[in-house]
């Protein structure tokens, strides 16, 4: 993370932010729903006893169902 993404957590005024909306051009919504995708990771990958569970989480369009990039903050 660089300093500008921190920044962005500091005393944010909303009306500096800009909205992000769906990018089906035709949906335009700004609504998102959160969702968990799981990935799993072999344990020939992790040397590990058994099969590591990597939960993801993502966002959808709440209107056309359209999944969007979004990396929360931890
Ligand atoms: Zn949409």
């Amino acid at each position: 993370m660089n300093p500008a993404d921190q920044n962005l957590n500091l005393n944010l005024d909303i009306k500096q932010t800009s909205p992000i909306v769906c990018e089906n051009e035709e949906c335009g919504n700004d609504m998102f729903m959160p969702a968990m995708k799981f990935r799993k990771a072999s344990k020939l990958l992790t040397g590990t006893a058994k099969d590591a569970i990597v939960p993801v989480q993502v966002f959808f369009c709440s209107a056309c169902g359209h999944s969007v990039n979004i990396t929360m903050p931890p």
